[in-house]
């Protein structure tokens, strides 16, 4: 598949006239238009997207997932504050933590949000921080049961959720701790490409579905499949069909829910990656061109922009703006300035040949690039803009200024420090 591009040459110079390099521009038509195909590929179900928020926690963005039907997926104090100033609350917010502080299930139950539980150990201390909701969700961990990917890894080797035993155990407790209403949760793959890996996870659910409706006599009112659904980063890799998938889910459904007469169970989805990831780009100049034992472009972006080339080895696709239709005849290493040799945003890539003054686009920064962005280094985060339907462009985040940097440190304080 050819990696293309939602904007021009031309458009980008203009808003590199009012907007310094780097920046993530993110793109509203590209994620309005996915939205709508997965709402359409789940039509037959009572379904709900839930966004996660830690791919792109932008409130502008959120505010567009919110105008789409979509809830959040939480998993941190803060994270709970930006649902909560997009007017997002109740049960449009599903609190999916681990390793979870006590005030964060406080605000959580504060906002009233379905509360996703990581452990059986939570359920104390969620009753002595916060009180038992009337409606409560379980992480499954499947263990042996799943083979997992290779983000997350082998399922028994992953520190989420619960085993099955525990899972029986903790919804008999919360019964008898007077909770009315419960929902199940998994995610045990991440960037996956492989439909059939979201359609084995449906199917081992709507199985405990049943299984916890025979053993214990409570009804699940929804599951959740979390997040994991893989974007294609390489021009190689074949996107995940979502319409397959969910055709997959009813006739599982058919089977497995309806078939025991089970009441009608809701589906819910995390997603994240996929509604955000194609969406974005980090746009940057190239600064300097280097001859060394290799051939360097230097951007005036790093990985400090976005860090998953460096820490996954992440393929993301690169285009030199304006040469997009000459030969790729040179190899480089496309470089950021850390003081890091992995700081490479790809390494022996074969692209037209570089200059100086170049406008070099990443693809694939919508999800985990902006948001995993640090201050290493003395490395400003940079701004973000959004293409709005119309072609016009709104800062939604300004970039960091050197105050922004020294906002946590007392200089007043360190004048009068004695060495
Ligand atoms: C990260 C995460 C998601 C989103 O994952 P994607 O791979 O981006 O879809 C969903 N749910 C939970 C609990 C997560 O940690």
């Amino acid at each position: 598949m050819v990696k293309k591009l939602p904007f021009t040459k031309k458009k980008i110079s203009g808003i590199m006239d009012k907007h310094k390099t780097p920046f993530h521009i993110y793109d509203e038509k590209g994620i309005r238009e996915n939205a709508v195909r997965l709402k359409k590929a789940f039509k037959d179900f009572e379904f709900k997207e839930f966004f996660a928020v830690k791919c792109l926690p932008n409130p502008f963005i959120l505010k567009i997932m919110k105008d789409e039907g979509f809830g959040l997926d939480c998993s941190s104090l803060p994270e709970l504050l930006l649902a909560e100033k997009v007017g997002i609350a109740g049960e449009n917010i599903m609190f999916s933590s681990n390793d979870t502080p006590a005030e964060e299930f406080a605000k959580a139950k504060e906002l009233g949000a379905i509360i996703n539980l990581d452990d059986i150990s939570h359920i104390e201390m969620l009753e002595k921080t916060a009180g038992i909701p009337e409606l409560i969700c379980f992480r499954y961990n499947p263990g042996p049961e799943r083979k997992g990917s290779r983000f997350i890894g082998d399922p028994k080797e992953a520190k989420y959720g619960f085993t099955k035993e525990q899972l029986f155990e903790g919804y008999k407790l919360m019964k008898e701790k007077g909770v009315k209403r419960f929902g199940l949760h998994t995610m045990v793959v991440s960037n996956e490409l492989d439909p059939s890996s979201f359609v084995q996870t449906a199917k081992m659910l709507f199985e405990l579905v049943v299984e916890v409706n025979e053993k214990l006599g409570i009804r699940i009112e929804f599951v959740n499949f979390g997040g994991g659904v893989g974007i294609p980063y390489k021009p190689t890799d074949k996107p995940v069909d979502i319409d397959y998938v969910a055709a997959e889910v009813k006739k599982l459904y058919d089977e497995i829910i309806a078939a025991n007469g089970l009441p009608p169970l809701k589906i819910f989805t995390e997603y994240g990656r996929n509604m955000a990831g194609p969406y974005g780009y980090l746009v940057a100049r190239v600064i300097h061109m280097k001859h060394i034992y290799k051939d360097y472009v230097g951007l005036d972006a790093s990985m400090a922009n976005l860090m998953r080339p460096a820490v996954y080895g992440a393929y993301h696709h690169i285009t030199v703006l304006g040469k997009e239709n000459e030969k790729p005849t040179h190899m480089y290493d496309v470089t950021g300035s850390l003081c890091e040799n992995n700081d490479k945003f790809a390494i022996d890539r074969i692209l037209p040949e570089v200059e100086v003054g170049d406008i070099v686009v990443i693809h694939d920064t919508g999800a985990h690039g902006h948001a995993m962005g640090f201050n290493y280094n003395g490395k400003l985060r940079s701004a973000e803009l959004l293409m709005r339907e119309d072609g016009s462009v709104v800062e939604i985040r300004r970039s960091e200024k050197v105050d922004d940097y020294f906002a946590t440190l007392d200089f007043k304080k360190l004048g009068k420090f004695k060495v």
